[in-house]
């Protein structure tokens, strides 16, 4: 399917029309980025960590030493839900209030399974290390018997997921454009990107 099916958890409330479920705008973002947010609940209380991330077409994969907290949690089949979010430019308008944040972000919920087979715990290896340096897998030693003995690789499968997305111009209010003095950097879009080069 070329889209992913909303359900009741993923259907957007405010601004249902940043919403996108095609699976290219969903794969863009997550080729893009390469951190994650994982959400979980430890212990009675909701935790979230940051932690690093590669697809593997229509699977995320997260790793990391094998006494984490949160790998040893999510390998039990807890529910779990991840966020990836990238920055695209700074929104400024003439007012405060519709000041805001160009971005695309995707929401991700689902169980992570435990990737016990060798080779595609490998293969996930390989892949986080190509998702962020390309190239550097063929460049570096490969982990030995002993370090894949102490890395956990997780496997989330990508079934409940959501992109949204805000792209343009400020949407200033009428009274604002003839009100003196506002806003001298007002109704432009800042690339916070370049701007930070
Ligand atoms: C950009 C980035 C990429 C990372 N990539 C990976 C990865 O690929 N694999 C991996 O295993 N880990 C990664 N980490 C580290 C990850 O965030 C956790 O610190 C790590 O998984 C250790 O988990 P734990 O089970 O020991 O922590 P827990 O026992 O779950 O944490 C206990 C407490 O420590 C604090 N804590 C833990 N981590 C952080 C943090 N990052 N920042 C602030 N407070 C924290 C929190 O208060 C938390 O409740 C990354 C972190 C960052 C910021």
């Amino acid at each position: 399917m070329e889209t992913f099916e909303k359900t009741p958890l993923t259907t957007l409330k405010r601004l249902p029309d940043r919403g996108r479920f095609d699976r290219k705008t969903v794969y863009s973002i997550l080729d893009e980025a390469f951190i994650c947010h994982v959400g979980f609940v430890a212990d009675g209380k909701p935790v979230v960590i940051p932690t690093g991330f590669a697809r593997d077409g229509e699977r995320l994969y997260i790793h990391g030493s094998a006494a984490s907290r949160m790998l040893r949690d999510l390998s039990g089949g807890i529910d779990v839900c991840l966020t990836v979010t990238l920055v695209d430019g700074l929104v400024l308008a003439r007012s405060a209030f519709h000041h805001s944040i160009n971005y695309r972000s995707v929401v991700i919920f689902g169980k992570a399974e435990l990737v016990d087979d060798d080779r595609q715990k490998m293969e996930a290896l390989r892949l986080f290390t190509e998702h962020v340096i390309p190239g550097r897998w063929e460049e570096v030693r490969w982990p030995n018997e002993q370090e894949m003995k102490g890395t956990t690789v997780l496997a989330i499968e990508l079934n409940e997921v959501s992109a949204k997305v805000r792209t343009g111009p400020p949407k200033d209010d009428e009274e604002d454009f003839s009100a003196a003095g506002l806003g001298r950097r007002a109704s432009t879009e800042y690339d916070s990107r370049s701007a930070r080069r």
